[in-house]
This record gives structure tokens, sequence and C-alpha cells, in this order.
């Protein structure tokens, strides 16, 4: 697949630019294994880089003029390299568009302009940050053509900034550090809170397990209603226990939250507080015990995010009982909730059976058909 993609880009690139591109760059997406609504707690995420990568074929120009173009949407657009704006962008665009502006603002631009082309198979919407892909496939392209040298930290800050002030969307940094810092077969675990990385041996390949993911095509139901009044109830919750944040109350802090808050804000708290716990219990078990033994702290983030922070749909439900009644060793709904996608880490001897299981179980109840497909760690951003 990397192969047909990295030719397409190339061929794709010179059908629209008339010459060939200097180099092909690509990036992955990302899927959260654990750690749900802690990064705005500053608490711990652990995602990995998946197997599906876009690609990005690139030529700087002799002008400052900057061109873009995708398999997705087959005009090019054209703009000036210091006239990028959120108000001057629109659609897809300001994804490649306003990584050159970030990094303008980071300090990695030397004012020359480029020709950009851009292919993927990083599913779009469902939930594993085909958005970080192309902020990433272009930051590591524009480093190395600007040489820029900026480090991979910046780089996912670069991709950040591009998200949050020109697409203008308020996102994390999860997505583009997990892009940058990937490994083969590793996750990356993150603080939140001083931004620091460290890259954990998943060990799924070694012994056996893929990742399937089961996206149930449920378009994330009042989503936006939702999110706002969980981060309300963590606010709430983080002042009066009198802490700047969540991410400084541990298990121990519970029962007093529990005196002090009300119920709801408490089992609010009591989410974050306890898969705070369970990202770290998960790398520590991984170090000791190896994969097989996560499975239990998978399904307990699902029940947390179901009846704490009750963010879940019947739909991740299903997805995730039945998984884990065919074989899979832990299963959980994945990313912000109110539908989406659920994970289920599975023995490959078992993938067709919970594959087959979920399908037949989602018609007896006259869900939507779900899209199931397997992934597996991959390697971050780089040149191809
Ligand atoms: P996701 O969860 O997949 O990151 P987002 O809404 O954050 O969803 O980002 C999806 C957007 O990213 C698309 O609507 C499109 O604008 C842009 N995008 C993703 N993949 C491509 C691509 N191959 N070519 C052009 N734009 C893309
Ligand atoms: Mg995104």
């Amino acid at each position: 697949m990397t192969d047909v993609l990295k030719q397409q880009v190339t061929e794709g690139f010179t059908a629209h630019f008339g010459y060939s591109p200097s180099g092909v760059w690509s990036a992955p997406g990302r899927v959260n294994l654990i750690g749900e609504h802690t990064d705005y707690n500053e608490g711990f995420v652990f995602p990995f880089a998946i197997n599906r990568r876009t690609f990005a074929a690139v030529a700087l120009r002799t002008d400052a003029v900057v061109r873009v173009a995708s398999s997705f949407a087959q005009s090019v657009v054209e703009l000036p390299l210091d006239q990028i704006r959120r108000d001057a962008v629109t659609g897809w665009s300001a994804y490649p568009l306003g990584v050159a502006w970030a990094m303008q603002q980071l300090g990695g631009a030397t004012g020359t302009g480029f020709d950009c082309y851009i292919e993927s198979d990083v599913p779009v919407g469902a939930g594993l940050s085909s958005s970080a892909a192309i902020e990433c496939a272009v930051a590591v392209a524009l480093n190395d053509l600007w040489e820029a040298n900026l480090d991979r930290r910046t780089l996912a800050r670069v991709g950040q900034l591009a998200e949050n002030e020109i697409v203008g969307a308020p996102t994390g940094i999860m997505d583009q550090s997990a892009s940058l810092l990937g490994e083969l077969d590793h996750g990356v675990f993150l603080d939140c809170r001083d931004l620091s990385a460290q890259v954990i041996d998943l060990g799924f390949a070694r012994e056996g397990l893929e990742l399937l993911i089961i996206d149930t095509k449920v378009e994330h139901r009042h989503a936006d209603g939702g999110y706002a009044s969980r981060r309300a109830a963590c606010e709430l919750g983080a002042a009066t226990m009198g802490v700047g944040s969540l991410r400084d109350l541990t298990v121990a802090d519970l029962p007093r939250a529990k005196e002090l808050l009300d119920e709801l804000t408490y089992r609010r708290v009591r989410h974050v507080v306890t898969e705070n716990d369970r990202v770290v219990e998960t790398v520590r078990v991984l170090r000791e015990q190896g994969p097989t033994a996560i499975g239990k702290l998978l399904y307990a983030s699902h029940e947390s995010m179901r009846d704490d922070f009750e963010i879940s749909v019947d739909e991740l439900d299903t997805a995730v009982e039945t998984a884990l009644q065919h074989g899979a060793i832990g299963a959980r709904m994945t990313g912000g909730g109110f539908g989406g996608a659920a994970i289920a880490l599975t023995p490959v001897a078992k993938i067709s059976e919970v594959t087959l299981a979920v399908l037949a179980e989602f018609e007896a109840l006259g869900y939507a058909k779900p899209d199931i497909f397997v992934v597996s760690a991959a390697p971050g951003a780089h040149a191809e």
C-alpha cells in the first residue's frame, strides 16, 4: 500500500504541477490506546501511530507562492505565503497552508513558496486523526526543504498551532505527538502537563495481538454540548478541590472529593482521576507483564466512560461487549465519545470471529453497519 501511495502521490504532483517533486514525505494517523478526556485536565494519554499514512509530494518554488492539491479534492488552491490567515483559507487546504503559516510563527520558514500534492489512506472522521497526518506530513516536508531544523516536539506544536489558528479547531497536541514520535510496535506515552513523551514498547506483534477498530459510524451525537459540560464539570471539580487541574488529584483524594462535590461532578472527577491512573498502570503492566495483561485496564476505562463520564452510546457498548465475548482480551470506546469508534485488542486467531460477531450483533439490533479493520503501531512521520 505504501509503495502504491508513494507512486500515486508523485504522479499526482506531476499531473497537477507539470514537473517532478523534489521528494515525498509521509505521516501516520493515530489511535488512542487509553487516556480519554485526560488531556485538557493536564493528565496522561497513550496513543500510537497507525499503519495508515498521508503522503505529501513537495517541491520548493522560486517565488513566495504556495499551491496545494490533494486526491481528496482535485482543484489546486493557490495563495502567497504571507497571505495565509484563517479568513483567507477554507476547507481542507487550511491544514497544509496552516502548517506553512505556523512554521513561520515558530521560526522555521524562509519565505520560499512551494507546490504540494497530498494522497492518503487514513480514513477521514473515523477518530484516527487524518488531520494530524496531513499536518505532520507537510511539517516534516517543509522542515527538510526549508532546512528549518525544528525538532519533533516543535513540529508537533506547528501542527497544533495550524489546527488551532488557521483551521480553527481547539485541539490539543496528542495527535501530532503520536504522528511524529511513533515507532514500529511502540506507543507514545504523553504527559499533557509538560508535554514530555516516552516511547513505550507495545509488543503486540511479538505476542500475536492486533488492534481492531470498530467504527460505529454513529455521528458524534450531542458532542458539542456534551463535551462542553464535561469540561465544565472538570473545572468545577478542580476548583472545589482547590487544585489547578484534576491532574493534581490521585485516587487517594477521591473520598474527600466525594464529600465535597455533588454526585454528578464527583463521578466526572472520578473518571479523570482513575483514567490517569489507568494510563500509568497500562505503561507499567506493559513493561512488567506484556500486552496480554492490559485487557482489564482497557475495559475498566470503557466502564468509567460509560458509567461515570457518561459519554458512551449503545452502539459502542455493544461493540465492546461483543468483542470481549468473542475473544478480544480488552476493548473500549476511544475518542471523545457520543459516537465514533471502539477498539478491541484481539489475538490474530480471533480477529475474524470478533469481526463477524460484531457485524451480526449490529445487524440483529438494527444498527448501521460498522466499519471494522485492523491497525498496527507504525513509524512516525519521515521522508520516504
Ligand atoms: P479526523 O478525526 O480524521 O482528524 P478532522 O475533522 O479533524 O477528522 O479532519 C478531517 C479533515 O482533514 C477533512 O475534512 C479534510 O479537510 C482534511 N483531510 C484529511 N485527509 C485529507 C486528504 N487526504 N486530503 C486533503 N484533506 C484531508
Ligand atoms: Mg482531527
